[in-house]
């Protein structure tokens, strides 16, 4: 059987190249590893072998922890579609040069206007017009949804008008790492793509070669950063760690927490990354319990071998419990009264230590 027969047949795409043989598949599985981050191989190799193949569905989603690059792919991949070149996107002809210039015709990017924003329903009405039109170079036309678990409600139902009538040669890569905020309708219609975090001793390469002179140990910061390597570099940053920092003194420093007091000092600290930084926090304290002789907070390791002492691991993990519940809530678009939510934590934990 030839290799075209035995990929007509196969309904998904394959890991590997789905053309083998495929000249085009090789030399852009080859020279891309320059452009995208060189753990994204695998998804490239996924998806161009798919391109190669005409086998590219209408709507992609790209899922995984932030921080790991999925954005950056996104627009390389579009911009290697939209390029005219045979090695794309080659950055010399004619569509890469508009692409440069943010004027390709055949290219839009949806975003929140400013973070934390909704995606607006003016905004996706956007999308199906682009979609609809008649291309004026080449044909296909490329969206890139940014965060797309930012849309409201009436914008998602626009975009799932759209995925149920695509149109041709159009391709929407939707971009979330939360997408259970997605609703389900719209998931089902794309074709997912799961980009997973780098494996340690890689991202760690990667994270060395971006640092300079930075004062944290890249492994602590990946180790905060839960393996994101940009999510990582982003941390390097100064005054990023900040907030943790407010954190981590505070429960570790105080013997006796003033609840009110701490939750007007955390104030400017949003709720999600307080509730996840407590997390991690907690998450140490139980393994240390349990036994295990290195926190991932390697800079917070003598006060957390103090603090696991004076904790019961059941209630340490009735917290975390607790935690979590109010997670996903906050996820879920609960909104909270954050002051009175931050004091319960604070009291919860002042209950717990002994
Ligand atoms: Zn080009």
């Amino acid at each position: 059987m030839s290799t075209q027969k035995k990929a007509d047949m196969d309904p998904g795409f394959r890991r590997d190249d789905t053309h083998p043989s495929s000249r085009d598949t090789q030399l852009s599985s080859r020279r891309k590893p320059g452009s995208i981050y060189q753990w994204q191989q695998a998804q490239w190799q996924q998806l161009w072998g798919a391109h190669s193949a005409n086998r590219l569905p209408h709507a992609l989603l790209f899922t995984g922890l932030a921080g790991t690059g999925k954005t950056l792919f996104a627009d390389i991949f579009a911009n290697a579609l939209l390029c005219t070149a045979k090695e794309a996107p080659c950055g010399e002809c004619h569509a890469c040069h508009m692409i440069a210039g943010n004027a390709h015709p055949n290219k839009i990017v949806i975003a929140p206007e400013k973070a934390g924003a909704a995606i607006k329903v003016d905004q996706v009405r956007d999308i199906s017009e682009f979609t609809q039109q008649t291309a004026l170079i080449g044909s296909r036309r490329v969206v890139i949804i940014q965060q797309a678990n930012n849309m409201n409600v009436s914008a998602a139902n626009a975009l799932l008008k759209t995925l149920e009538e695509p149109a041709a040669d159009s391709l929407l890569i939707l971009i979330s790492d939360q997408i259970g905020q997605l609703p389900a309708t719209i998931v089902s219609r794309c074709q997912r793509i799961v980009f997973p975090r780098p494996n340690k001793e890689e991202a760690l390469q990667w994270l060395k070669s971006q640092l300079k002179n930075n004062d944290t140990a890249p492994d602590l910061l990946l180790n905060i950063a839960h393996g994101a390597p940009l999510k990582a570099l982003e941390l390097a940053q100064d005054e990023a760690l900040a907030p943790r920092k407010m954190l981590y003194d505070a429960l570790c420093n105080r013997a006796d927490i003033n609840p009110v007091a701490l939750a007007a000092e955390l104030e400017d600290i949003e709720l999600l990354q307080l509730i996840d930084y407590f997390l991690s926090f907690l998450i140490d304290v139980l393994r240390l319990k349990l036994g295990a002789d290195k926190a991932m907070s390697t800079d917070y390791q003598q006060q957390l071998d103090l603090l696991q002492t004076k904790v019961a691991a059941g209630r340490c993990v009735g917290m975390m419990e607790h935690l979590q519940h109010m997670r996903n809530q906050v996820m879920a678009g609960i909104n909270f009264n954050k002051q009175l939510a931050v004091e319960s934590m604070l009291m919860r934990w002042r209950e717990l230590v002994i």
